[in-house]
């Protein structure tokens, strides 16, 4: 039997290959370089939740496909919650990973709570209805960095119950506990009794 096209409204190789590999599902995972789609897709609003969301539908619109996207923030409490939803570009519209680390620390110099959370936000539009799945992993933001691999605030974020960063860590292991690879379980599960 044909599987199912499903869209990851991603260009993104890795998270791509963490759902396209999965055993068993009944679906075609796609990229939007597999479907030929090369716009810009909007990000407008001021949570997860929603640019999730809106991803999912603008791509669904265009292409009349089911589909899904993603969205993810780093929480810190003593900073309200930020960077959150700007986490990408915290630091301005032109930084990089080290330009937005920098600014945390600045802000949460001097601070002894620190605790904060990767949160990933999966928004799904399949036979007209939309679903959504959420990752957690809690952790604290460390005044330094720690770890050379990984990305984005990796080496500043130290996982609870763990003594390596995200940057110090076996990348198996961090695949396994992180926040998207909760979502995308939740969303793999919720695919396979479709
Ligand atoms: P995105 O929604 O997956 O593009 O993530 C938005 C931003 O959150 C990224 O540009 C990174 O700065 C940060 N981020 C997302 N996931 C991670 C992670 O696993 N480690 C470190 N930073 C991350």
């Amino acid at each position: 039997m044909e599987k199912r096209k499903l869209i990851f409204a991603t260009n993104n190789a890795h998270k791509l290959s963490e759902v396209k590999n999965v055993e068993g599902l009944n679906f075609e995972i796609l990229s939007l370089k597999d479907v030929g789609f090369e716009g810009e897709i909007p990000e407008d609003f001021n949570t997860l939740k929603e640019n999730a969301m809106q991803k999912a539908r603008f791509i669904h619109e265009k292409l009349g496909l089911d589909c899904f996207a993603d969205d993810t923030g780093l929480e810190i409490d003593a900073l309200a919650g930020r960077p959150g939803v700007m986490s990408a570009r915290y630091a301005g519209p032109q930084c990089n990973s080290e330009d937005n680390i920098r600014k945390v620390l600045d802000e949460l110099k001097g601070k002894i709570i620190r605790k904060g959370r990767f949160r990933t936000v999966i928004a799904l539009i399949m036979n007209g209805q939309e679903h959504y799945f959420e990752g957690v992993v809690q952790g604290e933001i460390l005044s330094e960095k720690r770890g050379e691999d990984g990305f984005g605030y990796d080496p500043i974020f130290l996982p609870a119950c763990f003594t390596h960063t995200f940057a110090q860590m076996d990348l198996a292991l961090k695949n396994k506990i992180s926040h998207r690879a909760k979502a995308t379980g939740k969303l793999i599960e919720f695919l396979q009794q479709k």
